[in-house]
């Protein structure tokens, strides 16, 4: 059986980092991805923005990893060359009662050490939106977009530089836990064994799945994942917004907001559907709620403007109802297995958080840490 020092499972944005942090490494990682290319699931079916990190509690991963890995991905993008824009973004309050939902935010952005957001009169939102409609609103100037498939093949180039190999159509069917390692069953069209010392479980939607398949590992240690589905409505024309516009977030989700993308494109979403499988189409019925959403700061919608456009599946660790759940970075220390990283709930901000959660990975494993220079 062929042996090699590390396996990634999934080529996501989230499998494409850890590949390139491990490769920085010198462990020439092999990216077991079962699709024919890489990231044609959640990682290229999001909302592509930068977030500042400003709604998530304190001391949580989400918080520290989406305010640092705002910062590494900006610096990152410009001298990687991956398209992106520091376009900001108004969070809008479109009733007198939820200007204090935003002082709230602000406060909890403030916490994190984030000073910068302001609070706005509605005159001052209008004159930099001219087609909003709001009480009041928060404005946020670190938020941006990226280009999420050019950063992808950014991770994957560097990662592929340093010793890393892409195997597509190669699914992980099953591992079994060896005093030292992992034997792994790899499917698809040219099936093979494989042994690794290290093996970072980043399958996204089915990373739950991936760890009941790893024998050896303790099934008490493998959270129940739920699908909760968002989807997205274009708009044919011209977009009449060039930053991006949000609601006050709701439980599931940050609610239906404007998403600019680089080519100035305006689509709006994501909703929030909880599915019981994987199912990537959009319900045209749904447009009537995104009328009703959108019109609260967008009264102009025009009528028969929105067209069903895609859908994302955020991997949820609690059920509908519950409050949100953090990222679940699973390593030896929680699940006894020297060796194995399993990712759990990397849901939204999970492109932006990224890079930090490739540190934390690498941090799990005992891996040295990098000069930031040198990481970069
Ligand atoms: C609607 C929505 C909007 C979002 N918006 C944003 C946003 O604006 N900003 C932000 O920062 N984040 C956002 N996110 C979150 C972000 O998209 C995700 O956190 C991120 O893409 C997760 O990447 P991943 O690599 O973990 O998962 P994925 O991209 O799903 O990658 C997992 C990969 O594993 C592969 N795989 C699975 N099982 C196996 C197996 N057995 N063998 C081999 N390969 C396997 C899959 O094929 C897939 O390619 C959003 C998410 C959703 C759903």
């Amino acid at each position: 059986m062929e042996r090699v020092a590390a396996v990634v499972v999934g080529a996501g944005v989230i499998g494409l980092a850890i590949a390139r942090r491990l490769a920085s490494a010198g462990l020439e990682p092999i990216v077991l991805e079962k699709e024919s290319a890489i990231g044609t699931e959640t990682s290229s079916r999001n909302s592509e923005v930068i977030h500042a990190g400003i709604y998530y509690p304190r001391g949580s991963l989400k918080a520290r990893c989406c305010i640092a890995g705002k910062w590494w991905l900006y610096r990152y993008c410009e001298r990687r060359g991956v398209p992106y824009r520091r376009c900001g973004k108004l969070i809008v309050a479109t009733s007198e009662a939820q200007v204090a939902v935003l002082e709230r935010i602000r406060a909890n952005a403030a916490a994190l050490g984030m000073p910068d957001l302001e609070l706005w009169p509605a005159a001052r939102a209008i004159a930099l939106e001219p087609a909003l409609r709001c009480s009041a609103a928060l404005w946020s100037p670190t938020t941006g977009i990226v280009d999420s498939h050019a950063l992808m093949l950014a991770y994957l180039a560097d990662a592929e530089a340093r010793g890393a190999i892409l195997a597509l159509r190669a699914p992980l069917e099953s591992a079994r836990a060896r005093e030292d390692g992992f034997e792994l069953e790899i499917g698809g069209a040219e099936p093979m064994r494989l042994f690794c010392r290290i093996l970072v479980n980043a399958a996204g939607l089915h990373a739950a799945t991936v760890a009941r398949r790893i024998h050896g590992l303790d099934p008490a240690k493998i959270p129940r994942m739920w699908l909760c589905k968002g989807n997205y409505f274009t708009l044919s024309g011209r977009s009449p917004f060039a930053r991006l516009v949000y609601p006050v977030p709701e439980q599931a989700g940050l609610g239906v907001h404007v998403t600019i993308d680089l080519a100035g494109q305006c689509r709006f979403g994501p909703d929030v559907e909880w599915v019981e499988r994987i199912d990537y189409d959009v319900d045209p019925r749904r447009a009537e709620t995104f009328y009703a959403e959108v019109r609260k700061y967008w009264p102009d919608l025009p009528d028969g403007a929105l067209q069903p456009g895609y859908a994302g599946i955020r991997p949820k660790l609690v059920p509908p109802g519950a409050p949100a759940a953090d990222f679940r970075v699973q390593g030896p220390d929680e699940h006894g297995l020297p060796g194995l990283v399993n990712l759990f709930g990397i849901e939204s901000p999970g492109l932006t958080a990224s890079w930090p959660l490739a540190e934390l990975v690498a941090a799990k494993l005992g891996l040295p840490e990098l000069p930031s220079e040198e990481a970069l």
